[in-house]
């Protein structure tokens, strides 16, 4: 199987610290990780469930893309994100069965995984990313 599970879902937070409780409340677990990623002005935090979790994002700057996505569209889920067995190879079927590739080529994520997004216009509306896990 090329998708294995998912990853997380993304959570897009006006503000991170209020969004940590209500869901470490809901689910019954802490956030174990909490990364701050400048590039993106943006602060996560990382809640698992069970094999899965769901990524906090809060921005960190008016001009984030997170804090964006809020004031057009509100909170809500930002994207969901599978784990794969071989990113590229996806990429190239997706792009050949006519998905909008954000990243044609994977690049380096969190922990060390190669990762890509796919557009919102070919998946339903929901922001789509591949993550694989490096050896
Ligand atoms: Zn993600």
């Amino acid at each position: 199987m090329a998708f294995l599970k998912i990853s997380h879902i993304a959570i897009a937070v006006e503000d991170l610290e209020t969004a940590t409780k209500a869901f470490e409340t809901l689910v019954g677990n802490k956030v174990q990780v909490v990364e701050d990623v400048p590039d993106q002005k943006v602060k996560v935090g990382m809640l698992p469930v069970g094999e899965s979790r769901l990524e906090l994002a809060g921005p960190t700057d008016s001009s984030s893309t997170i804090a964006r996505f809020i004031e057009k569209r509100g909170e809500g889920i930002h994207h969901i994100c599978f784990e794969v067995v071989n990113i590229r190879a996806e990429l190239a079927r997706l792009k050949a069965a006519g998905f909008k590739l954000i990243d044609e080529q994977p690049r380096l994520g969190a922990d060390g995984h190669l990762i890509a997004f796919i557009h919102p216009r070919t998946t339903g509306g929901v922001l789509v990313e591949l993550s694989e896990k490096q050896k």
